[in-house]
């Protein structure tokens, strides 16, 4: 099909909800490595990675090979039988999670993983409330989007009974209009506050991003989480930490966002890059949480054996190819070099994020504040007009969202910060 077609069909067949990027929207053809090619056979370094997906990079040659290997083998099966694949990817992932995570239930994506992750707590707690933060982004069940804590991604009904919101750690825009360190993280606060006022007083759990996704790599000060932990057991509650984003190595040097910041979850959930970008989640627990959970459940493409040898095979390019040192100093060197941009271009109000997860918040005027959503578009187009390919998010749809294949060098950096820049410079003339 030309691109054209392709178009058409899509206006014609599919949910006009599901949005793309860009006023003419791209049709992704394929892609290797670094780079994703359009229909029209553009190339593009790609620094968004099919939303922080493709974290080894596009069809890592190891992940691919054995995805190939295993569908010509057993496809499918279901959970009726147990595969050598699922055990083998429950075991690494016991291996790689900290604390004592050590038990695995797969699902197929994000959201069934905070469903599942949710449900369980009530379960192990016998308690109901949960304690979620604002601009969070946790899925699209109900559920999911009851946790969520933007209005944009909360239409159409939510079951917002026992699910509340606490102030998040925003400190470029604090919502309680202090300044860190000088706050001493009064935001923490609000968590119990949010216990005190919105719910019964006990707590099945606390759920949060390490490093808000969606809501724009809204990134906690070190203090932050560890204050939360407190609160949370406190009252009884889990702490649930959503990986969606921030796991498998993202973040430079540990696997998982959370372990930066010396909090040990009781559970993880996880999806995204977990498979490079096989369709593939998991809610991750503690032994004695996972066995509270009590009745039958089922996952029928859950643990499937194509997807779990995808995510195995990820995990082993992240250890062989070091990628967890890769990430932070490649990261250290990116975050450098976008705060050079910064310095040059007005337009950059905030740089945020850990490792090769980096924001850059877009206002009008840095004094004001006022987010710019219409010159982050223009900022997308300008770069995909130069070969890159970069995401967006945030309440105000105004965070330029950086997530690189995380095997990229210091010269995949130059070259998007070089296309940035001359993007930028167009925006200006
Ligand atoms: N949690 C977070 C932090 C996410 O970013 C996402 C997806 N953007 C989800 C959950 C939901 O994952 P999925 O789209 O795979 O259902």
């Amino acid at each position: 099909m030309t691109r054209e077609e392709i178009l058409k069909k899509r206006a014609e067949y599919v949910f006009p909800c599901v949005t793309h990027f860009y006023a003419e929207p791209l049709v992704a053809d394929r892609a290797q490595g670094h780079h994703l090619w359009d229909i029209e056979g553009h190339q593009y370094l790609d620094f968004f990675g099919g939303i922080l997906t493709v974290g080894v990079g596009h069809c890592h040659p190891k992940v691919t090979g054995r995805i190939k290997e295993q569908i010509g083998r057993l496809q499918h099966s279901s959970t009726v039988y147990p595969t050598e694949a699922m055990v083998a990817l429950a075991e690494k992932l016991a291996e790689i999670t900290p604390g004592r995570i050590q038990k695995s239930f797969f699902t197929n994506s994000g959201t069934e993983a905070n469903e599942k992750a949710i449900l369980v707590a009530r379960m192990a707690t016998g308690s109901y409330d949960i304690v979620g933060l604002r601009h969070a982004y946790s899925g699209h069940s109900q559920l999911a989007k009851s946790v969520t804590g933007m209005s944009n991604w909360r239409r159409g009904g939510v079951i917002s009974v026992g699910i509340s919101h606490a102030l998040n750690p925003y400190c470029y825009r604090c919502p309680l209009k202090l300044t860190y360190p000088n706050c001493g993280v009064a935001c923490a606060e609000d968590v119990e506050s949010a216990i005190h006022t919105t719910t019964s007083g006990a707590i099945a759990a606390f759920i949060a991003e390490p490093i808000q996704g969606a809501g724009g790599f809204i990134t906690p000060p070190k203090e932050y989480f560890k204050l939360v932990f407190t609160i949370v057991k406190k009252y009884g509650g889990l702490f649930i930490s959503d990986e969606v984003q921030t796991g498998f190595a993202r973040t430079g040097k540990k696997w998982f966002g959370i372990e930066h910041w010396q909090v040990e979850p009781d559970i993880i959930t996880c999806a995204k890059a977990m498979a490079n970008g096989s369709p593939v989640g998991a809610t991750l627990a503690t032994p004695e949480v996972a066995d509270s959970y009590k009745g039958l459940t089922i996952s029928t493409f859950g643990g499937n054996p194509v997807t779990a040898v995808a995510a195995r095979a990820t995990i082993e390019v992240i250890e062989e190819e070091n990628l967890l040192e890769n990430v932070e100093r490649v990261g250290k060197y990116f975050r450098r070099k976008l705060e050079g941009l910064q310095a040059k271009h007005p337009l950059i109000g905030d740089v945020r994020g850990l490792g090769l997860m980096q924001g850059l918040e877009l206002v009008k005027d840095r004094e004001t504040k006022e987010p710019a959503p219409h010159e982050t578009n223009q900022f997308m187009e300008r770069c995909r007009a130069n070969g890159l390919l970069i995401g967006k998010g945030g309440l105000w749809n105004n965070v330029i969202r950086l997530s690189p294949p995380m095997n990229i060098g210091e010269a995949q950096v130059d070259d998007a910060i070089e296309r940035m820049d001359k993007s930028l410079a167009e925006m200006r003339a």
